[in-house]
């Protein structure tokens, strides 16, 4: 067998994953369940005492007919199902045969799996397929009891896998099987037939009566006509596709009723291809066999020439299917499955056609997920996971490769500690790292990328990824080098631009190639034209026929119609004052129809209740984003469009055949929206966006130069959130060895305590700037409760809490700290409400409407939702100055963002309180007894100092 054994050798197939296994043996009789687990996790933050919701973790039961298993819990779905899997198998006693057979035993295996298949037993075997030969004896006529070689290709898995072995073509060519099918039962005469020139195979002897009536006891004969709705999709791309009813008989085989809608004389003459979508579908193209086998049937087994199917491409079905399909083909959602003898079938409509069609297209796949056809756009930015609605960009580029037959998308994210750029920008040179993201212009803008100019803080991501073909051709990547705080926002914004750059190419098929190349570099990919064009070509024939398809219905002068101009919108209700602006999440509910000349006549289409979407990231059809940022919320617009192309209207529409009607007349979309609430934009973006270096970072520069200044050794961070403040502390050279910091939010405080091990723990260098620190605790408690642990601190900061408080609360806050736990510093920030007028001046660019209208539009909004209040500059001085007094200290203001001496003062002010020498005190000792209201949810300490000598 030295011949067998190297060419095994060259064709050896992948090793089966246990749950492939699984699914040979028990088909659909193995049921997996896959569930979120919440386990804690505490590895990563040692020591934090707040239970951790870990990553998602999942854990798969699978049930097989005699027994369950159960795997334990994994980060990705799929690892617990082949763990699952493979748990079963080591049950079952099965070991995954390392050697795969060579090909001449594959062949004999096959020509066993025939031998079997028409045997009597197999007849009452619980198996697809054998439903499908009970079938075949109600046939009438010639075509009684044979049996379609296509049906035993598509039910049956082993011959397919066998086939693999024997020629590793027919991966790319899977209707070769249907040759080697026929081909085994030539060699079996003594049992079945198989004429040369049909696809079908048959007994030569029937099956014994006894054998018969057992296994047609099994079927629970629910009588009646079954109908069914299909697709038609006629090969010339000029005819349009067309439903087709399925009238299946009981006593009926409904492969012959396909056969007859083709035009054919019965099943045996109908292919069948793959299923299409998900793996539980039976929806499949069914078309007419070629006039020859695809196999040259006289040249040697393992040498077999392929011979191209006959007949003209069928490029509709072809797309769809991803595999090639010939002639005029039907598209219906039937068949025998493992679930129990009778017919499965589905209504496959026209709607649900093109929702097939539209979402091949990364677009497409983003109106689906969001079930708004007519209004959303796959967004041109990703901001946050927040602001982010429907499926994200990562799914949406891996369902398009899956689309396409691609690889999996490959990630590569590195990590890019910035601490060489933040030694050089403090010893005033330029950082150089953070470069990259200014290129980029606007693109990262507030989309989490960070700020070039501040340096950074903390580790940041850059994020690449690899798109490969099947046979591991790579066909494009995409490098933007942008840092990003988040991993996720890495992947993310890499993985929209890629589909960016697919949707242009989906909007303009016959774009020439220079184009395409120009536009990659402007999203920064690379790509390599052949490989592109190899595997998604067939797209351009598709949608560019759809495209011409649009009917030219529509009469621009009987509607003013939106597209640039908004002249002609008329929007109604009351001004309320609250507008929409870049950034900020709207509400709207919205209907869209199709309304003829004169709306005479008018079809729904599509509605939403509720719909929330980013202003200004084209996360909706572009007119209906301008007609959004008119309105205020409360007031309702309507707007006549034009048609889009028309697999968009039909993949909204209910009902096809009224849409068809309307799609000849002459006619558009009408859509009628009601803005329902706005969110304002997050405080940090607009900070982020408006300053430099942000906000948040010039806090933080002015309690470092206090801290500095005054060389106190702790601070009490009250309200210290995730950490922002304590965190920039470790990157600075201070005399501080005590730091604590509390806040209410539990989440907030895990965060923290993540960043902080990370950078004394994980990261942890003796020549850090922040050696001199020693211990670091954190709080969970409120900051209007005393707790004897925080008496005695050099210096408390309280960066943007007391408006998150209310007054009364706040100034609580102000009396507690000043009179009991009593700082020699104490710097309080909070927003300057005066200031809010220049930050929404900055917002609302696009708006030229009257001044007062704006003011009024302005009147009681606050930079934060979660925002008790927000003070004058006169509030907080009064606040502050009253505080002072009481408890006896000084105060000073002051402020980041803007200029003290220049209208309206500060973005963020600022009270610096410095205690006074005590008169003898003694309303302050009623705190003296160690009350502990507050629980120590992370510490850390220097154990061991750094010697020196
Ligand atoms: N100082 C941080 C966080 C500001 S956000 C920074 O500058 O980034 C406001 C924080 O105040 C939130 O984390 C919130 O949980 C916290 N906070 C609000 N009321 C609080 C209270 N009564 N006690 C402690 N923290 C409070
Ligand atoms: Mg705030």
């Amino acid at each position: 067998m030295e011949t067998g054994g190297s060419l095994a050798q060259a064709i050896r197939k992948p090793t089966l994953t246990p749950k492939a296994i699984i699914h040979q043996r028990f088909g659909s009789n193995a049921s997996y369940t896959v569930k979120e687990v919440e386990e804690p996790t505490q590895n990563e933050c040692p020591g934090l005492a707040i239970l951790q919701k870990g990553p998602c973790l999942y854990r798969c039961t699978l049930e097989l007919p005699d027994f369950t298993v159960v795997s334990d819990s994994f980060k990705k779905k799929k690892d617990a199902e082949q763990s699952a899997a493979q748990m079963a198998l080591e049950k079952l006693g099965i070991k995954p045969s390392a050697d795969s057979p060579t090909a001449e035993e594959a062949w004999r295996e096959l020509i066993a799996r025939v031998k079997y298949i028409f045997s009597n037993e197999f007849l009452s075997a619980l198996h697809p397929l054998s439903s499908h030969f009970k079938a075949a004896l109600r046939r009438i006529g010639d075509a009684n009891g044979s049996v379609p070689a296509s049906v035993i290709a598509i039910c049956d898995a082993k011959p397919n896998n066998l086939c693999k072995i024997i020629n590793p073509t027919v991966e790319s060519h899977p209707f070769l099987v249907l040759s080697y099918i026929m081909r085994a039962a030539a060699g079996l005469q003594e049992l079945v037939v198989s004429p040369e020139e049909r696809f079908s195979i048959w007994r030569k002897d029937p099956y014994p009566p006894d054998v018969i009536e057992s296994s047609m006891s099994q079927q629970s004969n629910v009588a009646e006509c079954i109908t069914i709705m299909a697709i038609y999709i006629p090969c010339s791309p000029e005819k349009a596709v067309e439903p087709v009813v399925l009238n299946i008989s009981t006593t009926g085989y409904y492969l012959d009723v396909i056969a007859q809608k083709l035009g054919l004389s019965d099943g045996n003459m109908v292919l069948i291809s793959r299923t299409i979508g998900k793996a539980s579908s039976e929806t499949r193209f069914y078309f007419e066999a070629p006039k020859s086998y695809p196999l040259d049937m006289s040249s040697d087994l393992l040498n077999a020439k392929v011979v191209t199917l006959g007949g003209p491409l069928n490029a509709r079905a072809t797309y769809i299917c991803g595999q090639d399909i010939y002639g005029d083909s039907i598209l219906a959602s039937i068949g025998y499955t493992w679930k129990g003898q009778d017919l499965f079938y589905e209504d496959v409509t026209l709607q649900s056609y093109y929702r097939m069609l539209i979402s091949k297209t990364p677009n497409g796949v983003y109106k689906l997920s969001r079930e708004a056809i007519l209004a959303a756009e796959l967004p041109l930015t990703f901001t946050t996971k927040t602001n982010w609605k429907g499926s994200f960009p990562r799914e949406i580029l891996s369902s398009f490769c899956r689309q396409y037959r691609l690889s999996e998308p490959v990630f590569c994210i590195s990590d890019c500690p910035l601490k060489a750029s933040l030694e050089l920008s403090r010893s005033n040179k330029k950082p150089e790292v953070p470069e990259t993201a200014e290129q980029e212009g606007g693109y990262s803008n507030g989309n989490g990328a960070v700020d070039s100019k501040s340096g950074g803080f903390g580790s940041s991501f850059t994020c690449e990824v690899k798109i490969y073909s099947r046979c591991q051709d790579l066909i494009l990547e995409c490098a933007p080098n942008i840092l990003y705080k988040k991993q996720n926002d890495a992947v993310q914004s890499v993985s929209l631009k890629v589909l960016s750059w697919l949707n242009a190419f989906f909007k303009d098929t016959a774009m020439p190639l220079e184009k395409q190349k120009q536009l990659a570099n402007v999203f920064g990919i690379k790509f390599c034209p052949q490989n592109f064009s190899k595997e998604v070509v067939q797209c351009a024939s598709v949608y560019n026929c759809q495209q011409n398809d649009t009917l030219g219905g529509k009469d621009p002068e009987s509607y003013d119609v939106v597209e640039n101009d908004l002249s002609s919108v008329n929007i109604e209700g009351p001004e309320s004052g609250l507008c929409p602006s870049g950034g900020s999440l709207l509400c709207v509910s919205y209907s869209v129809s199709l309304v003829t000349k004169g709306e005479l006549q008018k079809e729904l289409l599509e509605s939403i209740e509720e719909f929330e979407f980013e202003m200004g990231t084209g996360a909706v059809i572009p007119c209906l984003e301008a007609v959004v940022s008119q309105m205020s919320v409360g007031q309702s617009a309507c707007f006549y469009r034009e048609l889009p192309p028309e697999d968009l209207v039909l993949a909204a529409a209910k009902d096809s055949e009224n849409a068809l009607a309307f799609l000849s007349l002459s006619c558009c979309l009408e859509y009628s929206i009601i803005l329902l609430r706005v969110t304002e934009p997050p405080e940090d973006r607009m900070e982020q966006a408006l300053f430099s270096p942000p906000l948040s970072k010039q806090r933080v520069e002015y309690a470092v130069r206090q801290i500095k200044e005054s060389c106190v050794t702790s601070l009490v961070d009250f309200g210290c959130g995730s950490g922002s403040l304590l965190e920039s502390l470790m990157d600075y050279q201070t005399s501080l060895e005590i730091i604590v910091g509390v806040d209410i939010s539990q989440k907030s405080l895990s965060r923290a305590a993540k960043v902080l091990h990370s950078k004394l723990v994980m990261k942890s260098d003796p020549d850090a700037p922040c050696k001199s620190i020693k211990s670091v605790v954190l709080y969970d408690g409120s900051i209007t409760d005393f707790d004897s642990r925080l008496c005695g601190f050099d210096l408390g900061t309280c960066l943007e809490v007391i408006e998150h408080m209310e007054e009364d609360q706040a100034c609580l806050f102000g009396d507690i700290v000043l009179s009991s736990f009593r700082p020699r510093i104490l710097i309080v920030s909070t927003p300057n409400y005066e200031y809010n007028v220049i930050l929404q001046k900055s917002t609302l660019t696009s708006q030229e409407d009257d001044p007062e209208e704006k003011l009024q539009s302005q009147s009681c909004k606050f930079r934060n939702h979660d925002h008790k209040f927000e003070w004058t500059r006169e509030q907080f001085k009064h606040w502050a100055s009253e505080l002072a007094v009481r408890h006896n200290y000084n105060v000073e203001f002051s402020g980041v963002g803007g200029a003290a001496d220049q209208e309206p003062g500060y973005a963020s002010q600022i009270a610096v309180f410095r205690r006074g020498i005590l008169p003898k005190d003694d309303g302050h000792g009623e705190h003296e007894d160690s009350a502990c209201q507050y629980k120590a949810i992370w510490q850390w300490n220097r154990s061991k100092p750094p010697l020196t000598n």
